[in-house]
């Protein structure tokens, strides 16, 4: 490894606890996983800036702040299993995958699939699953999760993954327009749902029924 990568992640660290990240679980997480594996080569040396990364077939690797915000949102406790909607390079998984009991995060286009599946099974993670498909109804035959995180934007919150949500159970997707969004967190009680707003995100759109139709 470039001995400036660990650094790198340490200064990214302290960069997010400026921006107001306060969970010392999600900081640990983020501090354990080698981001620059889950980014083309030629970006390694970007790997430990806040801003997303392409990562081909015209998707995005989410920005650190980004990705710290939403796990610290979800509230991931050991026992949890989670599912992830947008694969895309693996790495929000790699980060859930130090907090959860079991990850299991979807992605529809195979190509990312693969390659993100072969960098977590290479950096021994034995508690993620990715699996090609569309995700934007969840996985009804694997439900209910304590914790959904959407990493793809919604116009809408998709209302067949609340469903999916366990007692307490909580989900985090990106709700608003194509370029812009708003990071929502909803909270299910009983057959009640709290909803939250917690400030701006830019992903790239969640394709499907539930999702924006047709191509991104
Ligand atoms: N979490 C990723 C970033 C995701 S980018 C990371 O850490 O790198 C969003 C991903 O969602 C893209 O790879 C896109 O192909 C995928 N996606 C979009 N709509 C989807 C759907 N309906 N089901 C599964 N994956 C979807």
């Amino acid at each position: 490894m470039n001995a400036a990568v660990p650094v790198r992640r340490k200064v990214l660290i302290e960069y997010l606890r400026e921006i107001g990240i306060r969970d010392e679980r999600v900081l640990a997480a983020i501090a354990a996983v080698p981001r620059e594996i889950f980014v083309p080569a030629s970006f390694r040396h970007q790997a430990y800036e806040d801003y997303p990364l392409e990562i081909g077939e015209g998707q995005t690797i989410s920005q650190p702040s980004v990705v710290a915000r939403i796990t610290e949102l979800a509230a991931v406790d050991s026992r949890d299993r989670v599912l992830e909607i947008g694969a895309g390079s693996g790495y929000q998984a790699a980060v859930l995958a130090q907090l959860a009991r079991f990850v299991f995060t979807l992605e529809r286009l195979p190509r990312l699939a693969e390659a993100a599946r072969a960098r977590l099974s290479e950096l021994g993670y034995d508690n993620v699953s990715v699996q090609v498909m569309d995700g934007s109804l969840g996985w009804r035959a694997r439900a209910p999760f304590e914790v959904i995180i959407v990493s793809a934007a919604a116009p809408s919150i998709p209302r067949a993954l609340t469903e999916q949500l366990t007692e307490g159970g909580r989900l985090v997707v990106p709700i608003g327009e194509r370029r812009r969004q708003q990071l929502v967190r909803v909270v299910r009680h009983g057959d009640g749902f709290e909803e939250s707003s917690h400030g701006p995100a830019t992903f790239v759109p969640l394709v499907g029924r539930d999702g924006f139709q047709g191509q991104p």
